[in-house]
Order: structure tokens, then sequence, then C-alpha cells
């Protein structure tokens, strides 16, 4: 397998390979993709290929030039990322000029973390744009020549995150571009980029990786157990970071709070409902509450596959599925489906997330227990 460190990506691996024996790497190019896929772990890679003292189509690892790029302390190899304006800043001084001694260490953290893992998204405090002293830096350096006589490699990640006045300048550079300088760009909104910036760039699209390169990678590199690396591949949505931070928000915790969730909304206690409601909703994060649904969602998947005879997701739940299964015969299975889906919908559109989740959980009541709701209303008809 040839670059090891990025996973999957095999077509745009090829497509870069193949440029470079060509001797036609364009002077610009756009990583374009959804997160956490490897456009900035491809855009690394290539620049230790292109600056590897051995020379071949592999970075040795080895060489001083590979170890330089490695803790990203190459003179030739740069990456740009948003950082916070510091008090009193001008377009004019350096990026880190004039931001306080902490403010540094924290850039310096995430640049170490960076280059620790290129998969890592980096997240510095009130860094909300690339700011145009960024890539005026990049300007007053492509007129220089390089340190190595090799191709200066400059990848402005999440190039999106440039203000107007940053993109205007990066357009000049891409009008007139250094001989010596390639700019990679990566960026997961397309749309939010300038087409004149776009259309300077050779695009080159990243697929979302598939399930089984992620749970390889989090077998590999994370020492993740294979039954839970599978499960958490699948939730990632073909993003690798995706699933590292589903990892952090430790899967088997929300997987038990999706049986309470089951079974209070089974349950006939209205309070015991409205308490697990309370402690799902107290994170106020959407995202951790739609991978909460997602794994709902998996849960009743299982059941309907077990249902049909079939081979579960959920290995180590397979005991409570089963009966599950066994005692809800007559549960509308799709329809709960639908509902969960539904939910999902509604939790990602902003509405108000306490009052999604009671009302799924009247749903499932419905959906599960058709027969206590018909008791229940000829009780209240009688
Ligand atoms: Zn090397």
């Amino acid at each position: 397998m040839i670059w090891p460190r990025i996973i999957g990506q095999d077509r745009v691996k090829h497509l870069l390979l193949s440029a470079m024996r060509k001797g036609k790497l364009p002077h610009a190019y756009l990583f374009v993709g959804n997160d956490g896929v490897g456009k900035d772990a491809v855009a690394l890679e290539l620049a230790r290929v292109l600056h590897c003292e051995k020379g071949g189509e592999e970075a040795c690892n080895e060489c001083p030039s590979c170890v330089k790029v490695d803790s990203m302390q190459h003179p030739d190899v740069k990456l740009v990322v948003a950082l916070p304006v510091g008090k009193g800043e001008k377009a004019d001084d350096q990026p880190l000029e004039k931001l306080s001694p902490d403010e540094i260490r924290l850039v310096q953290e995430q640049f170490k973390l960076k280059a620790e893992n290129p998969y890592c998204r980096i997240t510095i405090p009130k860094a909300t744009i690339i700011k145009i002293n960024s890539i005026r830096d990049i300007r007053r350096e492509s007129a220089l020549s390089t340190y190595s006589r090799r191709k200066r490699v400059i990848l402005i990640s999440r190039a999106d995150e440039m203000g107007d006045a940053a993109a205007n300048t990066l357009l000049k550079t891409l009008e007139e571009p250094g001989g010596n300088t390639m700019l990679i760009l990566t960026t997961s909104h397309r749309g939010a980029l300038a087409s004149t910036i776009i259309s300077r760039c050779q695009v080159v699209q990243f697929d979302p990786l598939t399930e089984t390169d992620i749970c390889a990678a989090l077998v590999d590199r994370n020492g993740v157990e294979r039954g839970q690396a599978s499960l958490v591949a699948r939730l990632a949505h073909g993003s690798y970071s995706k699933a590292l931070e589903l990892l952090q928000d430790d899967v088997t915790v929300q997987r038990q709070q999706v049986v309470a969730f089951v079974r209070a909304a089974l349950g006939s206690s209205v309070v015991a409902i409205t308490d697990v409601v309370e402690e799902l909703c107290a994170t106020k994060d959407r995202d951790v509450l739609v991978r909460f649904l997602n794994l709902v969602l998996m849960w009743f998947r299982d059941a309907l596959v077990l249902a049909q005879g079939g081979q579960v997701i959920n290995l180590d739940q397979q005991d409570d599925i089963k009966r599950f299964v066994s005692r809800f015969s007559q549960a509308d299975l799709i329809k709960t489906l639908a509902d969960v889906e539904r939910a999902i919908f509604l939790v990602e559109r902003n509405v108000y997330i306490n009052l999604v989740m009671l009302h799924l959980a009247v749903q499932l009541r419905s959906n599960i227990l058709p027969y206590m709701i018909s008791r229940q209303a000829e009780a209240a008809q009688s």
C-alpha cells in the first residue's frame, strides 16, 4: 500500500502520483470533500514525498527533511489556518506578532497535535478567519527562492475561512503564481469559496471513507476493539475524525442510554420518561443528540433484521434485542424507524430538542405497544 499514513483515498493518491510522475503538479490544488476524510493529511503527505531526500514516491520517514515536515518545522512546507486577531493588529503585521504569549502557546500546541496526527482538526479559541496577514505572508514568501531547491508547499486548511480581504490577496497570488510554490487549499464547503479562486485551482474531489477503512484505522491506529470499531465506523458517515469524536463520546455509555430511553418510553411512569429526556438533552449539543438518535435507529433496525431472521450489528446487545423482539412481536418497527429518522431531522433543524424527544417517546410507545394504547382508549371510553 502506497502512502500508508493515508486512510483509503486510493483514487486521489494515484491521481497525485500520476501528476508527480509526469512532472505536471499544478501551482494550486483545491481538495474538496467532507470533514475528516483526510484532505489535510493527503496534502501534508504529498509535501513530505516531494521533499523527501531519497526522492522516491514514498516518504522515507528518516531523512532530515521527512523529520522536519513531520514536526511542522520544514521551512518550505507551511500550514495556514484561521488565527485569532491580536490587539491593535494591522494587515502588515506578521500573523502571530500581536498575539499574547498565551495565544501563541495555544496555536503552537494545536500545530503540534496536527503534526502528530494530520487527521486532527485544529481548534484555536477565537480563531474564526484566515487573516489577510497570513495570506500576505504567503505572497511575500512566494517571491523568495526556497531553502531546499524543491517546491515550496503551502497548505491553506479550511480555505473557506478566509475573509474577503484575504481571499482577494490570495487571488492575486493565484493569478501570478511563483514557479516554485504549490498551494493546496482544502475545504468541506466548496460553495463558500469565490468562483474566481476555484477556477484557478485544480480541483480534486475526495470521497467519504468506507466503513471497512475506518474500522481498520480504528483498530490499527487507536487500538479500538473490533466490535466497537465496526459500530463506530458505521456511525461515522465516512469521516475518520468523526469516528474519533464518537470514541470520545463513549459509545458504550450512549448505547446503555438507548436501552434506558426505550425502557422508559415503554414504561408507564411519566416521571421516568421526563427524567431520561432531561438527562439526554442536558448537553444542549445537537450533534451528540443526533449521534444518540442514530444509535436508537440502529437498535430498532437490528430488531427489525432479527425479527426477519437476519444478522445484527449490535452483537453485544443481541440478547437484549432478541428479548425485545420476542416480547413485542406486534411492534410496528417500520413506523418506529421512520419516527426516529424524523426526530433526527427535527433535532438537526433547531426544533426544541426536549419536545422532539418527548414526542418520540410517545410515538415509540404507540408503535410498540399498540394494544396498550387501545386498551387505555377503551378504558377512557367506558
Ligand atoms: Zn525522507
